[in-house]
């Protein structure tokens, strides 16, 4: 199948692509994710992801970065009180789907995949729906694949490769949700360290004092000895006279 693979970066389409080729697919990666914040980020991935796509002969076509429509749908529901993340990550997957379903229906591939579900961390089911219901919409196939399973070897090939791996989702709410976990890891450790360091010290506190206390116990039983020692010597001294 001529198949338009939705990349979210590099690292994650590595065993995508990889898998899809294997299975006959004829593959072209889309960049579409107005998600990413800040556009720097975008870029970062975009090279990164270009950079290997290019040494593996694969072509990618690069879709519009528009991060006012990411906030006008995505952003919109992550406003919404009533919302969760699920929710917000349904409206971003659902913006970013459609592009490509979009592209695919305007350039002739025959269906769409996606390397979103590379990840352990975001919504395996939704993403199904949602390249289903865009596939739909347009007119073309969808390619559903869970590639969870591979996520460790697309870490391991990713690092061996040298590749920039990002350390939050793509939007600003996930990029300022890592942060802040990182400072509460960050925390917990320096908390975990504080309380290590005192229970170290009432260790420490409580061996002193053994010390301190066998000390005394051997000092009163060596007076003791002596003031013995001096009754008995003057007993004797008393007999002798
Ligand atoms: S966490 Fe990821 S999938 Fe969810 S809204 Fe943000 S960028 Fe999109």
């Amino acid at each position: 199948m001529k198949l338009l693979l939705h990349a979210c970066c590099g690292p994650c389409s590595l065993e995508p692509a990889r898998l899809l080729a294997q299975a006959g697919h004829d593959i072209t990666i889309a960049y579409m994710n107005s998600n990413i914040h800040p556009v720097s980020e975008y870029a970062r991935r975009l090279a990164t992801l270009r950079a290997w796509a290019e040494e593996a002969g694969i072509p990618v076509i690069e879709g519009a970065y528009d991060a006012r429509e990411w906030e006008d749908r995505a952003g919109a529901v992550a406003a919404d009180p009533q919302a969760d993340r699920r929710d917000r990550c349904r409206a971003c997957y659902r913006l970013r789907l459609e592009e490509a379903a979009r592209c695919a229906a305007g350039h002739g591939f025959d269906g769409i995949s996606t390397t979103l579900t590379v990840s352990p961390y975001q919504y395996t089911e939704v993403i199904q729906e949602e390249l289903v219901r865009a596939s739909r919409a347009y007119g073309v196939d969808s390619v559903f694949e869970d590639f969870r399973p591979f996520y460790d070897e697309a870490t391991r090939r990713s690092r061996a490769l040298g590749m920039y791996r990002q350390n939050y989702c793509g939007c600003r709410i996930s990029q300022a949700e890592a942060e802040a976990e990182r400072r509460e890891r960050k925390a917990a450790r320096a908390a975990e360290r504080e309380a290590k360091r005192e229970a170290h010290a009432e260790e420490r506190a409580a061996t002193e004092a053994e010390r301190a206390e066998k000390k005394r116990a051997r000092q009163a039983y060596a007076e003791q000895q002596e003031r013995k020692r001096r009754i008995l010597k003057e007993l004797r001294k008393k007999r002798d006279d």
